[in-house]
């Protein structure tokens, strides 16, 4: 695929207006993440805040975001990033299928992570503990393991996980009906911390104990600092100056990820200014090269 000149990682309200504005400015754009855009968007009963909307549901808005995407000719791949690493002058984005996008930039607009974590789970984060079944599912062959889902969305994962895995149980940790392969057995439990014994990953609910091969915690948003490595973060949220730029240069934040309030407009205002200011970086960048290649040429001569 070819480098573009600015990712976006998020469809809530974030992401799709820095998507609009680095469209207007003539950037090849690639959005991340869900046709259906954001839980936290569509979800909303009745959005009274929202400039020019006196009183919309959140699905209504998520339709006239649709529309304006539609006409500015903005597509969303639809696909998770799992990590970004950042490769100096461009940006290699990481998805579930280890495959990878490159950019220029990249705008983090994903959201904020809901709850902490669970004692044990960055510990053993990669040693039986999981952020991804679709990548993770070939190591579970005819093993054991466990899905914690936040939303309906993450059932298709542990469908997924069922095709490989000896055995595999599903805690939702949403309300509603679920919709698993029968040999999917669900566990209507909290929770509470993973722990390691006898060789085993064992989650420990309000329930009791389970101990299983494979841990996967499947959320909305995972912590900033996991998806990308060396980011500056305070808590759950992204450390941002007032032009929406992170500690990495080139990569810009926007949205709930950078912190209270978490609000529509509030969003989308700060994914138009991290789009105008990963084009002034772009400009900067263009400068740069050109300067360096006079300079090299001159030398020549
Ligand atoms: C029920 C409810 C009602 C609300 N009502 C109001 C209201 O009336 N007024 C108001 O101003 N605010 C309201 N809010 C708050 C508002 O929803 C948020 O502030 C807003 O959605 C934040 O937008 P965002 O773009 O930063 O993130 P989000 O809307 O959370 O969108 C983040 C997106 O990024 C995607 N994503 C995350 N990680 C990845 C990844 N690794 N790869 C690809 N995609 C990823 C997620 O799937 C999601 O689509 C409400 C929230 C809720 C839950």
């Amino acid at each position: 695929m070819e480098r573009v000149d600015i990712a976006i990682i998020g469809t809530g309200p974030a992401g799709l207006e820095a998507a609009i504005t680095a469209r207007i400015r003539n950037k090849s754009v690639l959005l991340i993440g869900s046709k259906d855009f954001s839980n936290k968007l569509v979800k909303a009963e009745s959005i009274k805040n929202y400039l020019g909307f006196p009183d919309i549901s959140g699905r209504d808005l998520a339709d006239r975001f649709a529309c304006h995407l539609e006409e500015m000719d903005i597509e969303i791949t639809e696909d998770k990033i799992t990590s970004v690493y950042s490769m100096g002058d461009y940006f290699a984005l990481q998805n579930s299928k280890n495959e990878f996008y490159e950019a220029s930039t990249i705008i983090l607009a994903t959201g904020v992570m809901q709850g902490k974590l669970y004692p044990g789970e960055e510990e053993f984060l990669g040693r039986g503990v999981s952020y991804c079944a679709t990548c993770d599912a070939p190591l579970y062959h005819g093993k054991t393991a466990i899905v914690v889902g936040s939303s309906e969305k993450e059932e298709a994962e542990a469908d997924f996980l069922a095709e490989v895995a000896d055995k595999v149980f599903y805690i939702p940790t949403y309300a509603g009906d679920i919709q698993l392969k029968d040999s999917v057995e669900v566990l209507r439990e909290k929770p509470k911390e993973i722990y390691e014994s006898e060789g085993k990953r064992v989650l420990k609910t309000n329930a009791g104990d389970h101990p299983v091969d494979g841990i996967f915690i499947l959320r909305e948003s995972v912590s900033p600092a996991q998806l990308v490595p060396g980011l500056a973060t305070d808590k759950n949220h992204v450390k941002v100056d007032r032009t929406m730029s992170t500690n990495i240069p080139g990569c810009f934040a926007c949205g709930d990820i950078v912190g209270q309030p978490y609000q529509y407009i509030k969003a989308a205002g700060e994914g138009n200014i991290a789009a105008l200011s990963a084009v002034s970086y772009l400009a900067q960048k263009k400068r740069e090269a050109e300067k360096k290649a006079k300079e090299e040429e001159s030398h020549g001569k």
